[in-house]
């Protein structure tokens, strides 16, 4: 893969999985090349990426808090709509904008009571 087909995966990558809906391409283009990565450091995390993906797709689906659907992969806290997780058509449509309101309690969330457990 030639450097530019590299960043057009990356940038690929992040527009489908992102949390961040609205952001231009251009946006991701920074993202991708933030730190001025090496091809090497993009091959490498394209491989990292492709990896994690396949364990998604090994791993039973789960069920979206919010509309009930089932999702792939790692979902969205689905604060502060609710406590669970969600999938990532929700993340755009709810929650994001409601953080963005700010509609329940402060903007970041208590980090105490996040990350029971695990890494
Ligand atoms: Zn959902």
């Amino acid at each position: 893969m030639t450097r530019d087909e590299l960043i057009k995966w990356h940038i690929n990558y992040r527009m489908l999985n992102s949390s961040s809906p609205g952001m231009s391409e251009e946006g991701y283009r920074w993202m991708v090349l933030h730190g001025n990565p090496s091809d090497e450091e993009l091959e490498r995390q394209k491989t990292v990426l492709e990896e994690q993906e396949a364990q998604w797709r090994k791993s039973p689906p789960k069920t979206c808090s919010i509309c009930g659907e089932k999702y792939y992969g790692w979902g969205n806290n689905a604060w502060p709509v609710n406590e669970g997780r969600c999938c990532n058509e929700c993340n755009s449509d709810s929650v994001i904008p409601a953080r963005l309101r700010g509609v329940q309690g402060p903007m970041i969330p208590d980090k105490s009571k996040r990350r029971k457990g695990g890494k």
